[in-house]
């Protein structure tokens, strides 16, 4: 499995991480084609613990989202995060995964970035990304 994220989304998504003092999150959506999954648009959320170490999308907007993907054509692949220490999924992220087995792209404030999805024997996997022009 590899992720394609096109530069500008993964740009905006730093940038923001960068300028934020809580962690920042969103919807990635895109296809599932084959092995690869494709990011075609990128859906801010608001953090609504409003917490430097942890976030919560709120029911509604998630709904909302859903909602716009859904008129798009697009499915929910994945969920993007910011961290303001290393950008690897934690132990709050592990439980996420188990309830939500998509990509989970987190960033740091300093401009890292990984991909993760949990396998089936619950053991974090780091997926490769493949940044587009
Ligand atoms: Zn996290």
């Amino acid at each position: 499995m590899r992720v394609e994220l096109k530069f500008y989304h993964l740009e905006e998504i730093l940038k923001k991480a960068k300028e934020s003092k809580i962690e920042i999150c969103g919807f990635l959506l895109g296809q599932k084609k084959g092995e690869s999954v494709i990011i075609e648009e990128i859906a801010f959320a608001e953090n609504k613990l409003n917490s430097p170490v942890e976030f919560e999308i709120d029911p509604l907007e998630i709904v909302k989202i859903l909602d716009y993907a859904d008129k798009k054509g697009l499915e929910p692949v994945g969920l993007f995060h910011s961290h303001l220490c290393k950008p690897i999924p934690s132990g709050k992220d592990i439980k996420g995964m188990k309830n939500w087995r998509n990509i989970w792209l987190i960033v740091d404030n300093r401009g890292n970035y990984g991909a993760f999805v949990l396998n089936k024997n619950n053991k974090i996997k780091e997926v490769e990304i493949l940044i587009k022009k």
